[in-house]
């Protein structure tokens, strides 16, 4: 290989920058967006309607959804925010909405339904740019990355294109020597390995993939054009999880890739996540929000950081039965989960407390955004295990960085201690 060649083949930059979702009820419009998408290397889906957005975007990847606020109605781009929030596999979907009117009172409620953005209506190329490229950096952590190793840049380019899909991120690697660097630098979910390469075989990698304890989880699959059973017994020994023989079929590959990329997929998700609750657990909400609290320093913006507790918690329980209780609690997740900006890092500190830190949020748009959910929560009815109705609140407690201090456990404290300033106060109550 030459030495000025770039090591890595990447796919991204080959294809589009991303897939969009667009609904706004005028034709027109929508057909000029086409246009600007096909300019912009953007797959732009329109849609006229709810209906219609909920239908294009059901079995297709997207990086996110251009809302027009009044879609169908005063504020009806809001509520469908929320279906397409509710459809599975788009809890988090990136969301910006445009109108005409940039009220502030708008404004919020963009922000609460989830957006991380709100544009003016018509919107230039660059901001409708801007949008997109913020949305597929939003959604990348959700993409799964493939690296795919062969000597033969045919037979690489190959590979790639079939791999290469929506969702799915693929680097290429025709240089089997930088395999180490290329995983630390690309940290794919899924390695796709050349078993008959010249210097080190598939094999000689994959051993030297297992031996590194960060990678010892990696689905690694084998490409070979051998078939012999002391072949494939060698494939195993040397530490992959499934193989596939030459000429490959481009189905059963993509089969066999999405099976293992889900479960890698899942794995991840419950050792992050609470179960009842889908929200992170407390050491991955701890990651989250110092990671937003450094990148929020570099570029002097604050950062809400919001403690979230129960009222008379304990009475639910011992009034309306446990189970009762843990379905408030996972009401509450699911609400928290589908409205917030994709920014935005939400977690369970433990039983029935909450946290949450929103980045580039003054404490005071935090307490307005946070207000519609209380106001949302307290307008669902839940059923007692004896079928009684109740109604349930919580009080809250916001601290900013970095006026309430910059690191971790000064605005948690500064928080918490605003929660009981709350529950004194009478609870139901947001203190900033
Ligand atoms: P306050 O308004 O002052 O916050 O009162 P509270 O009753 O909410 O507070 P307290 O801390 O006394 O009680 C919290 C209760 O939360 C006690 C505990 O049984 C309950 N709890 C904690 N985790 C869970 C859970 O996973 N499921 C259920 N059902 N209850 C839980
Ligand atoms: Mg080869
Ligand atoms: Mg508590
Ligand atoms: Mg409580």
């Amino acid at each position: 290989m030459n030495d000025k060649a770039p090591p890595y083949l990447d796919m991204s930059a080959l294809g589009m920058l991303g897939t969009v979702l667009v609904a706004d009820e005028d034709e027109a419009y929508l057909a000029e967006l086409e246009k600007l998408g096909q300019q912009r290397m953007v797959r732009v889906i329109t849609a006229r309607s709810l209906e219609e957005a909920l239908e294009r975007a059901r079995g297709q990847w997207l990086d996110g959804a251009l809302l027009h606020v009044h879609l169908g109605g005063p504020e009806g781009g809001f509520a469908a925010a929320a279906r397409l929030r509710g459809e599975p596999g788009l809890q988090g979907l990136p969301l910006a909405f445009f109108s005409a009117d940039t009220s502030f009172v708008h404004r919020v409620a963009a922000a609460h339904a989830g957006a991380s953005l709100y544009l003016p209506r018509p919107f230039s190329a660059l901001e409708f740019t801007e949008a997109v490229e913020r949305m597929v950096a939003a959604r990348r952590p959700e993409r799964s990355r493939v690296l795919v190793v062969d000597d033969n840049e045919n037979t690489l380019r190959a590979l790639c294109h079939i791999v290469a899909a929506d969702g799915v991120e693929v680097v290429g690697l025709s240089n089997p020597y930088r395999l180490v660097e290329a995983l630390s630098e690309h940290r794919p979910d899924l390695l796709l390995l050349d078993v008959e390469m010249p210097g080190p075989s598939g094999f000689d990698l994959c051993r030297i993939v297992r031996a590194i304890p960060e990678w010892q989880q990696l689905p690694v699959l084998f490409i070979t054009s051998r078939m012999e059973v002391e072949f494939r017994l060698e494939a195993f020994q040397a530490g992959a999880d499934d193989y596939l023989t030459k000429p490959v079929l481009r189905e059963e590959l993509l089969a066999r890739m999405h099976s293992r990329l889900e479960r890698g997929r899942l794995a991840r998700d419950r050792s992050e996540r609470d179960a009842l609750t889908g929200m992170l657990l407390r050491r991955a909400f701890l990651e989250g929000l110092r990671t937003r609290l450094a990148e929020s320093k570099r570029r002097q913006e604050p950062v809400a950081v919001c403690f979230l507790d129960l009222d008379h918690f304990k009475r639910v329980n011992d009034t309306y039965g446990h189970l009762a209780g843990d379905r408030v609690l996972s009401r509450l997740g699911l609400l928290l989960l589908s409205r917030f900006r994709r920014e935005d890092v939400r977690g369970r500190w433990g039983g029935e407390e909450f946290v949450l830190a929103l980045p580039a949020t003054t404490a005071e748009r935090a307490r307005d955004i946070l207000a519609r959910s209380a106001r949302e929560l307290e307008g669902v009815e839940f059923e007692g295990d004896q079928g009684q109705r109740f109604h349930i609140t919580f009080s809250a407690g916001i601290a900013e960085a970095p006026r309430d201090g910059v690191d971790v456990e000064a605005l948690l404290r500064a928080a918490d201690e605003r929660v009981y300033r709350a529950k004194a106060a009478g609870r139901n109550r947001i203190e900033l």
